[in-house]
């Protein structure tokens, strides 16, 4: 067990907290709050607890000089000034001894946002590889380490493994809840247990495709990931999305030998044609040569949905078609519709799932909403993350006094 911010003396302390603020920003607005919203529950405990409160996150992919001026964090710290109604101290030059003189002067009460930490990546990748002596320096501007990004926890950054090897380090609000909702659902799980893969790229998910067959029942499967397994299986799938690499087309033939009675796959889809443009549905065994798979279609809807309603636990992870696109969004809002009338059996991950379900009307109506993204699926598959695992363990004493 890990220890948690609720059992540690944090009054007073200066607290080094690492969120997840990787919110979509366009013209210096962030897009989305949400993300935000959710690390306040932690914050304001902190506030309470007269911290002196130094938050550290990651915001977009910096790769050049040039990637900076676009991925700055000053749009957060101008929304995270305006959701608690206070000022928000920002740091530029993270290492610099500025940053530590502005951290050595805050007030009980008071937070410094450092900037992006990917800014560390140029030119020597400081942050997103682990860099013993950045993470050292970082430690030296607080006195106790909060791990609350689940969503970057499955990264072996600095900011996210580094700081709790020099500080005592515990687990924030947001991530032991993430925890707790996955092992209640998923990791300890009521059978019959079904998982619900759609998507785009079948390389990205089979690691955790491989660990959820031996235990679930069944596996339903749509968009791109279904028609790699279908094209393994020797189905003609005309110019559609799929991954033909012999060694990804083996291990998928490998899988569905040994777990034969837990695959479901679609019986029907609608199309595109490259050739006329139009639309239309077809059996899944007469798709042709300019045909293009976007969506599941009405026969398939009505197989998952027998299957759905005797399952105890579902897990849904990627769309059912290019949800993107309103001809093709039907089998995505079905299945959708299905999983609303039985929220309390299931647990949704994903970031396009998530966009989709908050899109196509379902914002409030499901509960346990993971927003981890790869973290999520890298935590279903191996029980613990890299970010986790780096914190230290609970002692068992009550209140640790630090
Ligand atoms: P998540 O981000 O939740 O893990 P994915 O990124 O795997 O989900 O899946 C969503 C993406 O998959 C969407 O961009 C959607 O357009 C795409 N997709 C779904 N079905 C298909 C399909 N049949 N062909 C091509 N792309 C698809
Ligand atoms: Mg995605």
């Amino acid at each position: 067990m890990k220890q948690l911010l609720r059992k540690m003396n944090i009054n007073n302390k200066r607290v080094l907290l690492r969120c997840d603020l990787n919110v979509p920003i366009e013209n210096g607005n962030v897009l989305d709050e949400t993300k935000i919203i959710k690390s306040l529950e932690t914050i304001n405990y902190l506030l309470k607890e007269n911290c002196k409160i130094i938050i550290l996150s990651h915001l977009g992919r910096v790769k050049s000089e040039e990637d900076k001026a676009k991925n700055t964090l000053e749009p957060v710290r101008l929304s995270l000034a305006k959701l608690l109604n206070k000022e928000i101290k920002f740091a530029t030059d993270i290492l610099g001894p500025s940053t530590k003189e502005i951290a050595q002067a805050l007030l009980p009460g008071e937070i410094l946002l450092l900037e992006n930490t990917r800014f560390l990546d140029i030119p020597n990748k400081l942050e997103s590889t682990l860099n013993e002596e950045t993470a050292k320096q970082l430690s030296e501007l607080g006195e106790v380490f909060v791990l609350d990004a689940f969503a970057s926890s499955h990264r072996t950054h600095t900011s996210v493994v580094g700081l709790s090897k020099y500080l005592p380090s515990c687990l924030g609000f947001l991530a032991e809840a993430e925890i707790n909702m996955l092992n209640k659902n998923l990791i300890n799980h009521k059978n019959p247990f079904t998982v619900i893969m759609g998507g785009a790229k079948v390389d990205d998910k089979l690691s955790i495709i491989k660990s959820l067959l031996p235990k679930c029942d069944h596996l339903l499967l749509s968009g791109g990931i279904a028609n790699s397994f279908l094209y393994a299986l020797g189905l003609n799938l005309g110019e559609s999305l799929k991954n033909d690499n012999p060694e990804i087309v083996s291990e998928l033939q490998s899988l569905m030998f040994t777990y034969k009675e837990k695959f479901a796959f679609p019986l029907d889809a609608i199309v595109s044609s490259t050739y006329n443009n139009t639309t239309t549905i077809k059996s899944i065994n007469k798709i042709e040569a300019n045909d293009i798979i976007k969506d599941i279609g009405a026969k398939t809807i009505t197989k998952y949905k027998d299957i759905l309603d005797n399952s105890e636990t579902i897990f849904i992870n990627g769309t059912m078609g290019v949800y993107e696109e309103k001809e093709f969004k039907n089998g995505t809002t079905e299945i959708f519709n299905i999983l609303s009338k039985y929220p309390e059996k299931v647990v949704i991950g994903g970031g396009d799932t998530i966009s989709a379900l908050n899109n196509l009307g379902f914002r409030g109506k499901f509960e346990n909403i993971s927003s981890g993204g790869g973290a999520t699926l890298e935590f279903i598959a191996n029980g613990t993350l890299p970010g986790i695992e780096a914190i230290m363990e609970d002692d068992g004493i009550e209140v640790l006094d630090l």
